[in-house]
């Protein structure tokens, strides 16, 4: 290992400790050694972590823990601090971002033909191994992405999820040039996305319950934003399902036109109703899912976002907030995406 931290010394970090309802606080406050990087790792000091649905997800135990008492965070912000074995493509000192994907085989069939976001083996940050809620991660160097030295961390962050999933998303729901995208939910990812679909050409219709996500979508180039369940001004080519609401599905899929696409961007979906052959799928459209991303996504959404950096709504925390911020997420109470700062 090169570089003075790492193995050893001690972080501040929080963990997943009970997984529960956000009200039973399942996260707790710890100190933790600072980690030491395997081969191919870095060991990244973090400058803030965003705070994704997807911790939200952990914490509650809708996604069921991988191993115990993990650290969460997947939108990580830092400077690389140390490299282990075999590391030497990131100096010391350089700005990296660390995303959901930590690592895939590179040997199954979907690693093998592009869509390495569905090898069997793949592992995820935050969740096969700790996250940015804390002072250091570990990851391995070739999952991380070189990030601009000018922009502020909190800025930054939310892209590393939020940002790279909606543009999957985008990418998923097969939107045509100059189309008419409806946007269902308007949190961190939705924000993001929309600006790009906009950028792109596109007509961009938001639905969410919120009424003060309704105004921000407004003021970043929306054509129209009605409540979640709404039926848009007019029909849709396509559209991405950000809340985790099943019951929003059939409304998505009853607003597309003929040929029209439904992307859901979540990890997770509550339940989705029993859907009618008529009013919800003939006329070929279609329903698709989105699963995490991959690294080409990752490059490509970041090239776009440092070229043409988006309006990047967030709420800042600090550190010792984490539990707190992801309350305020699961209360609707969070306009754009929450940032933990340290
Ligand atoms: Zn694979
Ligand atoms: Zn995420």
């Amino acid at each position: 290992m090169t570089g003075g931290a790492g193995g050893t010394g001690r972080m501040d970090a929080w963990v997943v400790a009970r997984p529960g309802p956000i009200a039973s606080r399942p996260l707790e406050r710890t100190r933790l050694p600072i980690p030491s990087p395997g081969p191919g790792e870095v060991l990244v000091e973090v400058e803030a972590c965003a705070v994704c649905r997807t911790d939200l997800h952990l914490a509650e135990g809708d996604l069921l823990p991988r191993r115990p008492r993990t650290v969460p965070g997947h939108e990580v912000v830092g400077r690389v601090a140390a490299s282990g074995p075999d590391a030497t493509r990131l100096a010391p000192g350089t700005r990296v971002g660390v995303a959901w994907l930590r690592s895939t085989c590179g040997l199954c069939r979907y690693c093998r033909r592009g869509v390495e976001n569905l090898c069997p083996a793949s592992t995820y940050t935050g969740w096969d191994a700790d996250g940015g809620y804390a002072g250091y991660l570990t990851a391995p160097e070739d999952y991380v992405y070189p990030l601009p030295e000018d922009a502020p961390a909190e800025k930054l962050a939310p892209l590393l999820c939020a940002g790279i999933i909606g543009y999957r998303a985008l990418l998923r729901c097969d939107l045509p040039p100059g189309g008419r995208l409806g946007v269902y939910g308007f949190g961190a990812s939705a924000h993001l996305t929309a600006q790009l679909a906009v950028a792109q050409g596109a007509t961009v219709h938001v639905l969410t319950r919120s009424a003060k996500a309704r105004e921000l979508a407004m003021a970043l180039g929306a054509a129209s934003a009605g409540g979640a369940a709404d039926a848009p001004p007019e029909p849709l080519d396509s559209a991405i399902l950000f809340a985790p609401a099943g019951e929003l599905v059939p409304v998505a899929l009853a607003a597309l036109d003929r040929g029209g696409t439904l992307a859901v961007a979540g990890i997770h979906l509550s339940d989705i109703p029993v859907l009618n052959y008529q009013r919800h799928l003939f006329q070929e459209r279609t329903l698709r899912s989105v699963t995490a991303n991959t690294r080409a996504d990752g490059r490509g959404y970041l090239d776009l976002a440092t070229a043409r950096p988006p309006r990047v709504t967030t709420v800042p925390y600090p550190f010792d907030a984490a539990d707190q911020a992801l309350e305020d997420l699961a209360t609707d109470r969070v306009e754009g995406a929450a940032v933990l700062l340290r």
